[in-house]
């Protein structure tokens, strides 16, 4: 069975008979400030047993990650040294909360180990605890166990959580290895179940919580009895994959192939090359599953047990002859054999590697040196008793990055010792010296930013959301060095290192936040480049406040960087599809890419056509479909235009630049961030083409959620106009004509009616004309319309009258309106304007116009009747 089928079967068996599979909890308790890390099955389930908590079942089971490295110093040591012991391991547990008891919890414990395992029975030794003879019989009434098999013990075999609290007895399981697993031949010794070789071993203890210990150290009985067994998943592993080791299952296999293929040494030849690939292995899963759950190497806490952590194993990779950093690489194998079981891994992996492998570079930076000091001294202590000098370990502590408990590792290679006192002498001098020198330190970093060159502040790679470091400068308004910065204030702050992208090559800035242990909270509103290697991160100090020398954490907004990214990636996508469609003139001219959208210049002649611009819409997104994956690669700049690198815009590039690669599809020099594979992008919508200057096009587009939204934004209005043309979308652009065709016919019918109304009840105001040499004159009042509707009736009739002159009255708020029409063919005859002129004054008023067309105004209405009469007489129409 693979360790992935064991851990299943376990769960499968347990299902089976009513339990509830649960989640591995974090490494990270979440309710448990005392204690560093999950360091037992039982730990996720503490205030279920200790009566404030619940939960929603009765029986579960899990296999719970955990990781066991105690705040001393020597522990880590023994790690890799032996074939059993694990800073990372799995622990695989079945549960009753006050449900079932000690007679389903062995015969099940049985059952299992015997006919579904089918571990020999007659290896199989059973213990409970001296006075728990309800434990014995049952293991004689439920399980065909040799009754001689049972045996009592003391201290082995009661449990406590704590000084006081929940405590009961336990049951263990043991399994005889036979005589060749005895480490301790030759030696007089009797092999025996708690004896002091590695022939017996134990493989699952069966809990079986019933007392409350109370601060007099008296016990009463719980209320409700539990059951919390613990099988070690490493130790089952080994024992039915019949192997000699923990190191030797197949979970921990792909992991120490890795080690072997990278150091090009075979497992199992050297025990000193054995101990170091062993110590790689372990500490590979748990730095994997440390950093995924977002820890960061650092100088405190549980950042400080990852970066022991890292580089113990980084100086092992040392020992094994390996000369560059390749932590980050058997990471992969650790997502390999473990992913299935804990997808966390699988999603983190990427940002995983490039946490270990910044901080096997940084580390790398002062290792050979350090271990040079180290190596020199050792010879020194050799010579004084073997002990090493405490001030030596603490130079190595402070000036190199050793970790103490890296430095007693290989003095315990050596059979040194250290000599702790003087190590924890100097530690004390230097943190009074460190308050001292934190008043003068701003006052040193202040020319240096000045000068510009001296300070220099890392980038620390694209996938790292967050980092730990220290400020080095903080820099008011006109850049003036300040002391510190407290509530309120705007500072640019200046890290030795930074996960913040700062403004370049077209991509904005990160926001986030910077906070420290004190509590000072910092938002950071934009990065730029203060100098060529200095990021400033803009910020507005929220909360508390920060000095120079402070250590701070530097979390980037993550949904923002991930949406600049997607924009930022499908920038290169498009630019390599405008060139196969426009051609291999396009070049870009300058972009801007942040988490809203990206805009991209480049030079063409001419507006991109609609055909063109769907063609390069399709491309970019027939490449996302292709997943291509996306990698980065430093190299030297003439490299890099050998590889066929393109590189535009005047961009000033070092003599080290960054290789964007994306498939076969696109390759270009670029400094930003990056999706891990174009299928991340998941899609690409253009959002318009326009131009800026002469010879340079526009193009804006859209991306991931954002083109999502851009389209989502687009249905929406789409929906409510159908709704509101009470039609179905489908419908909705028929149903528009139509109406639209429905308004102009109203519109028409309108003016007829308003025509029509002028005239009073519906009179035909043509009946008041009369003729004059074939043409028609009209003179006629039509109250009750204003200038507009007056225009439009006039229009009317002369189009209806054919040739003619139209005169038309009107009172309105006591005002006199008159206008005049003629017909094209009698302009010469009759002059619009000039027969306004003379009826104007009539209403006195005044007015004229063109000769085909005049309005005039008047402020008399009584004269209006006697105008329009004298008009008439004027048009020569009097006596008809
Ligand atoms: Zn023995
Ligand atoms: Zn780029």
């Amino acid at each position: 069975m693979t360790g992935n089928q064991i851990r299943q079967s376990f769960l499968d068996f347990f299902r089976e008979r009513g339990h509830t599979i649960v989640p591995s909890a974090p490494l990270v308790p979440g309710n448990d400030p005392s204690l560093l890390f999950t360091n037992a099955g039982m730990v996720p389930f503490k205030q279920v047993f200790l009566g404030t908590e619940t939960r929603p079942f009765v029986r579960a089971a899990d296999s719970q990650k955990c990781l066991r490295i105690s705040g001393k110093h020597n522990d880590l040591e023994q790690v890799g040294r032996d074939t059993y012991h694990h800073t990372f391991f799995e622990m695989l547990g079945n549960w009753s909360f006050g449900d079932y008891y000690k007679r389903e919890a062995i015969a099940w414990a049985w059952e299992l180990l015997t006919a579904v395992w089918k571990l020999p029975k007659g290896q199989l030794y059973a213990t409970v605890y001296t006075t728990d003879d309800e434990a014995a019989a049952l293991w004689r009434e439920v399980t065909d166990i040799g009754h001689d098999r049972i045996s009592r013990f003391e201290d082995e075999n009661f449990w406590e959580m704590g000084e006081t609290g929940p405590c009961g007895p336990c049951s263990e399981i043991h399994i005889d290895r036979g005589p060749d697993a005895c480490d301790r031949q030759g030696r007089p010794h009797r092999c025996q179940v708690n004896g002091d070789c590695a022939r017996f071993m134990e493989i699952w203890n069966l809990v079986f919580i019933q007392h409350d210990r109370d601060a007099s150290g008296a016990l009463s009985d719980l209320p409700a009895k539990h059951v919390d067994t613990g099988m070690g998943f490493e130790r089952i592993c080994a024992v039915l994959q019949r192997v000699p080791g923990n190191y030797d299952i197949d979970v921990f296999r792909g992991i120490i192939a890795a080690g072997e293929r990278i150091a090009g040494k075979r497992y199992g030849t050297a025990e000193r090359d054995d101990v170091s690939l062993r110590v790689i292995a372990d500490h590979s899963r748990a730095v994997t599953f440390l950093v995924a759950e977002g820890i960061v190497p650092s100088n405190e806490g549980r950042g400080y047990v990852l970066r022991r952590l890292l580089r113990r194993a980084a100086r092992h990779g040392k020992l094994l002859g390996i000369d560059r950093p390749f932590l980050h690489e058997v990471v992969g194998a650790v997502v390999e054999t473990m992913g299935d079981a804990y997808p966390e891994i699988v999603d983190g992996q990427v940002r995983i590697a490039e946490v270990v492998r910044v901080e096997e570079e940084r580390f790398a930076l002062t290792l050979d040196r350090g271990l040079a000091l180290l190596t020199a001294e050792m010879d020194r202590a050799r010579t004084r008793g073997g002990r090493l000098a405490g001030e030596v370990a603490f130079r190595l502590y402070d000036t190199f990055g050793f970790p103490l408990d890296l430095t007693e590792d290989i003095l315990a290679g050596e059979e040194l010792t250290l000599e702790r006192e003087g190590f924890e002498r100097e530690m004390q001098a230097q943190r009074t010296r460190a308050r001292g020198a934190q008043r003068f330190a701003d006052a040193e970093a202040a020319p240096e930013i000045a000068g510009g060159a001296a300070l220099a502040s890392r980038f620390v790679g694209d996938r790292i959301v967050e980092w730990e470091s220290e400020i080095l400068a903080l820099l008011g308004a006109d850049r003036q060095p300040l002391r510190e910065a407290a509530s309120g204030a705007t500072v640019d702050v200046v890290t030795a290192e930074t996960p913040f992208y700062a403004e370049s090559g077209g991509q904005v800035g990160d926001r986030g936040w910077i906070t420290t242990d004190a509590g000072a909270r910092l938002e950071v509103l934009d990065t730029h480049k203060i100098a060529p290697a200095v990021a400033g991160h803009r910020a507005v100090v929220r909360q508390g406040a920060v000095r120079v020398g402070d250590r701070v954490r530097l979390a980037i907004d993550p949904e923002r960087r991930e949406a600049v990214r997607l924009n930022h990636s499908a920038t290169h996508i498009m630019h390599a599809a405008l060139r196969h469609h426009l051609g291999t003139h396009v070049k870009q001219a300058g972009s801007f890419v942040d988490d809203s959208k990206l805009r991209f210049d480049f030079s063409h002649h001419k507006a991109v056509g609609t055909g063109e611009l769907r063609g390069v819409e399709d491309e970019v997104n027939a490449v996302i479909r292709d997943n291509l994956p996306v990698t980065t690669e430093e190299m030297s700049y003439d490299d890099a235009i050998k590889a066929g690198a393109l590189a535009f815009f005047g961009d000033k590039y070092g003599d080290r630049v960054r290789v964007l690669r994306m498939g076969d599809y696109s390759v270009e020099l670029c400094g930003g961030t990056h999706v891990e594979r174009t299928g991340d992008i998941g899609l690409f919508k253009l959002d318009g083409e326009s131009g800026v200057a002469a010879g340079v096009r526009r193009i804006e587009a859209v991306t991931g959620r954002g083109a999502l939204d851009e389209i989502r934004r687009h249905e929406a209005l789409l929906g409510d106009i159908a709704q509101m043309l009470r039609a179905g979308e489908r419908d909705a652009k028929v149903k528009l004509e139509k109406l639209l065709e429905q308004q102009r016919e109203l519109e028409r019918r309108i003016q007829e009616l308003q025509g029509r109304l002028a005239g009073g009840a519906g009179r035909d105001v043509l009946a008041d004309a009369r003729r004059v040499d074939g043409a028609t004159m009209l003179a006629t009042r039509v109250d009750g319309l204003d200038d507009q509707g007056l225009r439009d009736m006039a229009d009317s009739l002369r189009d209806r009258i054919g040739s003619g002159v139209v005169v038309l009255g009107a009172v309105r708020d006591d005002r006199v309106l008159l206008l005049a029409a003629v017909t094209k063919d009698l302009t010469k005859r009759f002059h619009a304007g000039n027969l306004l002129k003379q009826l104007a004054p009539m209403v006195g008023g005044g007015g004229g116009g063109r000769p085909d067309f005049a309005q005039a105004g008047g402020k008399d209405p009584s004269r209006l009747d006697a105008a329009l009469a004298a008009a008439y007489d004027l048009l020569g129409a009097a006596g008809q």
